[in-house]
């Protein structure tokens, strides 16, 4: 693994980078491309951010201008830097950028990561990728600002579930009471992000609670929604994300599965735990990956017949739940 010094003295070699999250990019992803994009800026750089797509609820960062979501070709002495992205596969069409050449930087906190760019920094303790942007940017030695603070604030709040899940660390509440120094809204970004939901994706919460089934003595809550039921809502699959942090409150529930069909035949599922359930075990096994509590994976099929298979490879982790 790299240090900050190796990638900081590698990427002031260069004056252009762009900055590119996972395939359906989520808060962390997202807070850390603008996080970093951003102090780059602030050191005279260019800096641009590749996401797959830019959701209206990430609208108030600063910085909109810098985001594409049509992967651009890379041009000449432009670096890429892959953040909280495990493996290539999670890079979607970005991952064309690890063969062109020019040297690749990937910071993220996923165990499974592996590894796969030229300089790789990994902190799987960090509760978020925003935690290690912020720590490098300090490292970098830009002061922090009000629109930075917004972006890592967004990446700790969403992968910590607003400092409730145990990677909530002690350097986690203190980078947080420093961003809080800015005028960052944080209650209006926790709203925004956790508790403000459209009719369609309302009902669809509702619909996904009604329809909790348990397995193995009330330890496992399995739910799941076709292209059907969201449809049949006027939703969409963007409408459905966030819903398995419900399943899971069942109070016998060691852990929760939540599936949904992401386009036709192709099943996404998300899978969290609570104490001794390693999730993201049982996601490796279906190619997919994540953290010991919170880990997802896709499978091809029908709802019913990802959640039999689910079903059916927890029987092989019954001493852990
Ligand atoms: P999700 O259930 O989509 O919220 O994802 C939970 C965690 O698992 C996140 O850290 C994701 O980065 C990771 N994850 C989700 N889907 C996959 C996948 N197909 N492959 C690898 N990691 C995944
Ligand atoms: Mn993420
Ligand atoms: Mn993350």
């Amino acid at each position: 693994m790299n240090n900050f010094k190796e990638i900081y003295d590698y990427m002031m070699e260069y004056d252009q980078f762009i900055l590119a999250g996972h395939i359906s990019p989520d808060g962390d992803c997202i807070g850390a491309t603008f996080a970093l994009a951003l102090a780059l800026r602030k050191l005279g750089k260019e800096a641009s951010i590749y996401l797959e797509s830019f959701l209206p609820m990430y609208h108030y960062l600063d910085g909109h201008e810098m985001v594409m979501t049509e992967l651009p070709s890379l041009g000449h002495e432009v670096v890429p830097i892959f953040l909280d992205s495990s493996d290539e596969g999670r890079l979607g069409l970005a991952s064309e950028y690890l063969n062109q050449g020019i040297r690749t930087v990937n910071i993220d906190h996923h165990a499974s990561n592996n590894f796969y760019a030229d300089f790789n920094y990994v902190e799987k303790d960090a509760s978020s990728t925003c935690e290690i942007i912020y720590n490098f940017i300090e490292f970098m030695g830009v002061i922090c600002d009000g629109a930075i603070s917004k972006a890592i604030f967004t990446g700790l709040v969403y992968d910590t579930g607003v400092f409730r899940h145990p990677n909530t660390k002690s350097s986690t509440l203190s980078i947080a009471s420093k961003l809080l120094e800015h005028e960052i809204h944080a209650s209006d970004i926790i709203n925004g992000l956790f508790y403000t939901k459209s009719y369609p994706a309302t009902q669809l919460l509702g619909q996904a609670l009604e329809g909790i089934s348990l397995h193995f003595n009330e330890r496992i809550a399995i739910s799941g929604l076709s292209l059907m039921d969201i449809e049949a809502k006027n939703g969409t699959v963007e409408d459905v994300d966030g819903i398995v942090q419900y399943i899971g409150q069942v109070d016998t529930v060691e852990g929760a599965v939540f599936l949904y069909e992401k386009e036709p035949g192709v099943i996404k599922v998300s899978l969290r735990s609570k104490k001794s359930l390693d999730v993201a075990k049982l996601a490796l096994g279906f190619g997919g990956g994540g953290h010991i509590r919170a880990a997802g994976c896709t499978i091809k099929g029908t709802v019913d017949q990802a959640k039999e298979e689910i079903i059916k490879a927890l029987e092989g982790f019954r001493s852990d739940f």
